[in-house]
């Protein structure tokens, strides 16, 4: 009998927003990535209005300050206390 293709086992997931990650950096950098989204200035414009983009996706430097904010994120989350529902990692 041949293996099959396809198996199930169980994962630690990261909740944030409702969503599921499989690696905390991976939920940090979403979580990152919406605030930055949200303060960043960038506006999508409409049929009148041109679109704004700002500094840091014009410069292509997004990346690299959502990457800070997410480690910043993450040390605030860690003061808080343990995750609820696991091991207390
Ligand atoms: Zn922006």
């Amino acid at each position: 009998m041949s293996e099959r293709l396809v198996t199930i086992e169980t994962a630690r997931v990261y909740r944030y927003g409702g969503r599921r990650y499989l690696s905390r950096s991976g939920a940090y950098y979403a979580a990152a990535r919406e605030k930055f989204w949200l303060e960043c200035g960038c506006e999508y414009g409409d049929a009148i209005t041109p679109p704004v983009v700002c500094d840091d996706h014009r410069k292509g430097t997004a990346d690299a300050e959502i990457r800070k904010l997410a480690k910043e994120l993450s040390t605030i989350d860690a003061a808080r206390g343990p995750r609820t529902g696991g091991d207390g990692e």
